[in-house]
Protein backbone atom coordinates (compact mmCIF):
# COMPACT_ATOMS: atom_id res chain seq x y z
CA UNK A 1 0.00 0.00 0.00
CA UNK A 2 1.02 3.19 -1.15
CA UNK A 3 0.68 5.23 1.91
CA UNK A 4 3.15 2.77 3.62
CA UNK A 5 5.63 4.86 2.42
CA UNK A 6 4.67 7.97 4.03
CA UNK A 7 5.00 7.18 7.31
CA UNK A 8 7.77 8.42 9.90
CA UNK A 9 8.18 9.36 13.57
CA UNK A 10 10.69 11.24 15.33
CA UNK A 11 13.53 9.30 15.32
CA UNK A 12 12.34 6.93 12.78
CA UNK A 13 12.75 7.47 9.36
CA UNK A 14 10.49 6.25 6.76
CA UNK A 15 12.91 3.21 4.84
CA UNK A 16 13.55 2.35 9.13
CA UNK A 17 9.55 2.02 9.88
CA UNK A 18 9.90 -0.07 6.54
CA UNK A 19 12.28 -2.36 7.80
CA UNK A 20 11.13 -2.75 11.23
CA UNK A 21 7.54 -3.60 9.59
CA UNK A 22 9.27 -6.25 7.19
CA UNK A 23 10.14 -8.04 10.37
CA UNK A 24 7.55 -7.86 12.03
CA UNK A 25 4.98 -11.05 11.75
CA UNK A 26 1.28 -9.82 10.82
CA UNK A 27 -1.41 -10.49 13.57
CA UNK A 28 -5.00 -10.58 12.41
CA UNK A 29 -7.83 -8.80 14.52
CA UNK A 30 -10.30 -11.12 16.18
CA UNK A 31 -13.49 -11.42 14.33
CA UNK A 32 -15.97 -8.98 16.20
CA UNK A 33 -13.29 -6.38 16.48
CA UNK A 34 -13.69 -6.84 12.35
CA UNK A 35 -17.12 -6.35 12.40
CA UNK A 36 -17.32 -3.78 14.85
CA UNK A 37 -14.55 -1.82 12.32
CA UNK A 38 -16.95 -2.38 9.25
CA UNK A 39 -19.76 -0.87 10.93
CA UNK A 40 -17.71 2.41 12.57
CA UNK A 41 -16.38 2.96 8.76
CA UNK A 42 -19.73 2.31 6.84
CA UNK A 43 -22.43 4.21 9.49
CA UNK A 44 -19.88 7.02 11.11
CA UNK A 45 -18.56 8.83 7.98
CA UNK A 46 -20.81 11.62 8.49
CA UNK A 47 -19.83 12.09 11.99
CA UNK A 48 -15.92 11.74 11.92
CA UNK A 49 -14.90 13.99 14.79
CA UNK A 50 -16.00 11.79 17.42
CA UNK A 51 -12.63 9.97 16.72
CA UNK A 52 -10.95 12.26 18.53
CA UNK A 53 -13.34 12.18 21.55
CA UNK A 54 -12.78 8.36 21.86
CA UNK A 55 -8.85 8.88 21.67
CA UNK A 56 -8.95 11.84 24.41
CA UNK A 57 -11.66 9.14 26.51
CA UNK A 58 -8.68 6.73 26.50
CA UNK A 59 -6.04 8.48 27.42
CA UNK A 60 -8.16 10.34 30.07
CA UNK A 61 -8.35 6.90 31.17
CA UNK A 62 -5.24 6.04 31.41
CA UNK A 63 -4.03 9.27 32.84
CA UNK A 64 -6.81 8.07 35.61
CA UNK A 65 -5.58 4.41 35.78
CA UNK A 66 -2.07 5.83 36.84
CA UNK A 67 -3.17 8.63 39.27
CA UNK A 68 -5.15 5.89 40.95
CA UNK A 69 -2.03 3.65 41.25
CA UNK A 70 -0.31 6.37 42.10
CA UNK A 71 -2.08 7.25 45.39
CA UNK A 72 -0.87 4.11 47.37
CA UNK A 73 2.78 4.64 45.04
CA UNK A 74 4.08 7.45 44.49
CA UNK A 75 7.09 6.00 43.44
CA UNK A 76 5.18 4.50 40.08
CA UNK A 77 5.27 8.09 38.26
CA UNK A 78 8.96 8.07 38.11
CA UNK A 79 10.32 11.37 36.43
CA UNK A 80 6.92 11.20 34.70
CA UNK A 81 4.83 12.95 37.44
CA UNK A 82 2.92 15.46 35.08
CA UNK A 83 -0.20 13.65 33.92
CA UNK A 84 -1.52 15.20 30.52
CA UNK A 85 -2.52 14.93 27.20
CA UNK A 86 -0.90 16.16 24.00
CA UNK A 87 -2.50 16.81 20.64
CA UNK A 88 0.48 17.41 17.86
CA UNK A 89 -0.92 18.19 14.22
CA UNK A 90 1.67 18.00 11.61
CA UNK A 91 0.75 18.92 8.49
CA UNK A 92 3.73 18.59 6.38
CA UNK A 93 3.61 14.60 7.21
CA UNK A 94 -0.19 14.87 7.05
CA UNK A 95 -0.29 13.16 10.68
CA UNK A 96 -2.31 13.99 14.16
CA UNK A 97 -0.53 12.60 17.41
CA UNK A 98 -2.30 12.36 20.61
CA UNK A 99 0.11 11.71 23.58
CA UNK A 100 -1.08 11.05 27.27
CA UNK A 101 1.23 10.40 30.45
CA UNK A 102 -1.22 8.13 31.46
CA UNK A 103 -0.19 4.43 32.60
CA UNK A 104 1.07 2.80 29.16
CA UNK A 105 0.53 -0.44 27.32
CA UNK A 106 2.77 -3.58 27.67
CA UNK A 107 3.48 -6.10 24.79
CA UNK A 108 0.80 -8.15 25.36
CA UNK A 109 -1.97 -5.26 26.23
CA UNK A 110 -1.24 -4.11 22.84
CA UNK A 111 -1.97 -7.49 21.35
CA UNK A 112 -4.84 -7.61 23.90
CA UNK A 113 -7.06 -4.99 23.86
CA UNK A 114 -6.13 -3.44 20.47
CA UNK A 115 -6.48 -6.14 18.54
CA UNK A 116 -7.50 -9.68 19.87
CA UNK A 117 -10.33 -9.52 22.62
CA UNK A 118 -13.57 -8.01 21.96
CA UNK A 119 -14.91 -5.57 24.51
CA UNK A 120 -17.36 -6.96 26.94
CA UNK A 121 -19.77 -5.17 25.34
CA UNK A 122 -19.08 -5.27 21.22
CA UNK A 123 -22.07 -8.13 20.78
CA UNK A 124 -24.99 -5.99 22.57
CA UNK A 125 -23.71 -3.06 20.72
CA UNK A 126 -23.45 -5.07 16.96
CA UNK A 127 -26.96 -6.12 17.51
CA UNK A 128 -28.75 -3.21 18.67
CA UNK A 129 -26.53 -0.85 16.36
CA UNK A 130 -27.66 -3.01 13.24
CA UNK A 131 -31.37 -2.93 14.39
CA UNK A 132 -31.49 0.74 14.87
CA UNK A 133 -29.88 0.57 11.19
CA UNK A 134 -32.09 -1.12 9.73
CA UNK A 135 -34.88 0.73 11.24
CA UNK A 136 -33.27 3.68 9.54
CA UNK A 137 -33.61 5.23 13.10
CA UNK A 138 -30.60 8.01 13.36
CA UNK A 139 -31.14 9.25 16.65
CA UNK A 140 -31.00 5.82 18.31
CA UNK A 141 -27.43 5.34 16.51
CA UNK A 142 -26.28 8.36 17.79
CA UNK A 143 -27.76 7.39 21.50
CA UNK A 144 -26.47 3.78 21.50
CA UNK A 145 -22.88 5.61 20.45
CA UNK A 146 -23.11 8.23 23.39
CA UNK A 147 -24.06 5.14 25.33
CA UNK A 148 -21.21 2.36 24.47
CA UNK A 149 -18.75 4.73 22.88
CA UNK A 150 -17.52 3.18 19.73
CA UNK A 151 -13.89 3.24 21.28
CA UNK A 152 -10.23 3.26 19.77
CA UNK A 153 -11.41 1.82 16.22
CA UNK A 154 -13.16 5.43 15.29
CA UNK A 155 -9.39 6.08 14.38
CA UNK A 156 -9.89 4.38 11.54
CA UNK A 157 -12.46 6.88 9.99
CA UNK A 158 -9.68 9.21 9.30
CA UNK A 159 -6.79 7.73 9.16
CA UNK A 160 -5.61 5.19 6.60
CA UNK A 161 -2.96 4.00 9.28
CA UNK A 162 -2.61 3.78 12.78
CA UNK A 163 0.32 3.90 14.79
CA UNK A 164 0.35 2.94 18.50
CA UNK A 165 3.69 3.94 20.31
CA UNK A 166 3.41 2.86 23.78
CA UNK A 167 5.47 2.72 27.47
CA UNK A 168 4.31 0.90 29.99
CA UNK A 169 6.25 0.58 33.63
CA UNK A 170 6.36 -3.13 33.34
CA UNK A 171 8.11 -3.58 29.69
CA UNK A 172 9.97 -2.02 27.18
CA UNK A 173 8.53 0.55 24.56
CA UNK A 174 6.51 -1.17 21.65
CA UNK A 175 4.85 0.05 18.64
CA UNK A 176 1.66 -1.10 17.27
CA UNK A 177 1.01 -0.55 13.83
CA UNK A 178 -2.01 -1.07 11.80
CA UNK A 179 -4.24 -0.19 8.47
CA UNK A 180 -7.75 -1.73 9.60
CA UNK A 181 -6.65 -5.14 7.72
CA UNK A 182 -4.39 -6.64 9.69
CA UNK A 183 -1.75 -5.59 12.54
CA UNK A 184 1.84 -5.70 13.63
CA UNK A 185 3.69 -5.11 17.24
CA UNK A 186 7.49 -4.93 17.72
CA UNK A 187 10.11 -3.35 19.96
CA UNK A 188 10.92 0.15 19.45
CA UNK A 189 13.99 0.77 18.29
CA UNK A 190 14.39 4.34 19.58
CA UNK A 191 14.09 2.62 23.28
CA UNK A 192 11.97 4.40 25.99
CA UNK A 193 11.55 7.87 24.27
CA UNK A 194 7.86 8.12 26.04
CA UNK A 195 8.97 7.56 29.58
CA UNK A 196 5.49 6.09 30.40
CA UNK A 197 2.47 6.62 28.46
CA UNK A 198 1.45 6.18 25.03
CA UNK A 199 1.47 8.35 22.19
CA UNK A 200 -1.85 7.52 19.09
CA UNK A 201 0.07 8.89 15.83
CA UNK A 202 -2.46 8.58 12.57
CA UNK A 203 -1.54 9.25 9.16
CA UNK A 204 -4.60 10.93 7.88
CA UNK A 205 -7.21 10.03 4.87
CA UNK A 206 -7.11 12.56 1.88
CA UNK A 207 -10.25 13.39 3.06
CA UNK A 208 -9.73 14.32 6.47
CA UNK A 209 -7.31 17.09 6.09
CA UNK A 210 -9.41 19.92 8.31
CA UNK A 211 -8.58 17.65 11.14
CA UNK A 212 -5.14 18.58 11.16
CA UNK A 213 -6.17 22.92 11.13
CA UNK A 214 -5.61 24.18 14.41
CA UNK A 215 -9.33 25.89 14.58
CA UNK A 216 -10.80 22.42 13.77
CA UNK A 217 -9.25 20.68 16.54
CA UNK A 218 -9.55 23.51 19.37
CA UNK A 219 -13.06 23.41 18.07
CA UNK A 220 -13.50 19.49 18.53
CA UNK A 221 -11.31 19.57 21.59
CA UNK A 222 -13.62 22.11 23.28
CA UNK A 223 -16.53 20.37 22.52
CA UNK A 224 -15.90 16.84 23.71
CA UNK A 225 -12.67 17.85 26.87
CA UNK A 226 -15.67 19.46 29.44
CA UNK A 227 -15.65 16.26 31.33
CA UNK A 228 -11.52 15.44 31.01
CA UNK A 229 -10.43 16.07 34.28
CA UNK A 230 -6.27 16.59 32.56
CA UNK A 231 -4.99 19.51 31.04
CA UNK A 232 -5.04 19.19 27.02
CA UNK A 233 -2.09 21.07 24.94
CA UNK A 234 -2.64 21.47 21.30
CA UNK A 235 0.17 22.18 19.26
CA UNK A 236 -0.26 23.01 15.42
CA UNK A 237 2.57 23.30 12.56
CA UNK A 238 1.94 26.09 10.77
CA UNK A 239 2.61 24.16 7.22
P1 LIG B 1 -12.83 1.21 26.03
O1 LIG B 1 -12.19 2.56 26.23
O2 LIG B 1 -14.32 1.31 26.08
O3 LIG B 1 -12.30 0.15 26.93
P2 LIG B 1 -11.53 1.35 23.47
O4 LIG B 1 -11.79 0.66 22.18
O5 LIG B 1 -11.66 2.83 23.44
O6 LIG B 1 -12.50 0.73 24.54
O7 LIG B 1 -10.09 0.98 24.00
C1 LIG B 1 -9.75 -0.39 24.17
C2 LIG B 1 -8.69 -0.58 25.23
O8 LIG B 1 -7.39 -0.20 24.74
C3 LIG B 1 -8.86 0.23 26.50
O9 LIG B 1 -9.76 -0.39 27.39
C4 LIG B 1 -7.43 0.27 27.04
O10 LIG B 1 -7.14 -0.93 27.74
C5 LIG B 1 -6.59 0.29 25.78
N1 LIG B 1 -6.18 1.66 25.43
C6 LIG B 1 -6.65 2.43 24.43
N2 LIG B 1 -6.06 3.64 24.41
C7 LIG B 1 -5.18 3.66 25.45
C8 LIG B 1 -4.25 4.63 25.98
N3 LIG B 1 -4.12 5.85 25.44
N4 LIG B 1 -3.51 4.26 27.05
C9 LIG B 1 -3.62 3.03 27.61
N5 LIG B 1 -4.48 2.09 27.17
C10 LIG B 1 -5.26 2.39 26.11
MG1 LIG C 1 -12.45 4.13 24.96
Amino acid sequence: QREEEQIKLDGLNVAEMKELRAKAQKQEFVAEVNRMMKLIINSLYKNKEIFLRELISNASDALDKIRFLSLTNKEILGDKEELVIRVKADKENRMLHITDTGIGMTKDDLIKYLGTIAKSQTSEFLTKFQEAQESDNKQSMSDLIGQFGVGFYSAFLVADRVIVTSKNNDDDQYIWESDSNSFTVVKDPRGNTLGRGTTISLLMKEEAQEYLEEHKLKEIISKYSQFINFNIFLWTSKT
